[in-house]
């Protein structure tokens, strides 16, 4: 159903305070930083060997990361899978039963489309389903 996991999300405070601490433990700094401003982050990518690792950081008050860092402070925030078709993922989760945070896949970092899944009807864990722009085919947009 999901091709892999693709990275995992960490809320932070502050992203520049942060990167020593990866630094330490991956052995590497950010190799890139994005700002998705629809959604108030500030995210930054690094190399987890296997997966990557996605610091996200608010940027306004209003930002679902910063709700979250009040309520649980900074932590673990969600972890994202890889799907070939977004779409047909959304529509197969919906007929399972799964509430959807977004009616329809919206951009997110590293030129994705993204959705989420409601953590109440996944044991608490919010995921987030991803699909490189790149690999979408023509024929699926129509
Ligand atoms: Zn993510």
């Amino acid at each position: 159903m999901f091709e892999k996991l693709e990275h995992l999300g960490i809320a932070v405070k502050n992203i520049e305070q942060s990167d020593a601490l990866f630094k330490l433990l991956l052995g590497n700094t950010h190799y890139k930083v994005e700002g998705v401003e629809s959604e108030g982050v500030k995210t930054a990518f690094y190399d987890g060997g296997n997966v990557k690792i996605e610091l996200l950081e608010a940027t306004n008050e209003n930002s679902p990361i910063h709700k979250f860092i009040e309520k649980r402070g900074e932590g673990l925030h969600h972890i994202a899978f890889e799907v070939d078709n977004i779409h047909q993922r959304m529509e197969e989760l919906r007929q399972q039963g799964f509430r959807l945070l977004n009616e329809q896949p919206k951009d997110g970092a590293d030129n994705k489309l993204i959705c989420f899944i409601h953590p109440k009807d996944t044991n608490g864990i919010l995921i987030e389903l991803c699909q490189d722009k790149n690999k979408i085919n023509s024929t699926e947009e129509e």
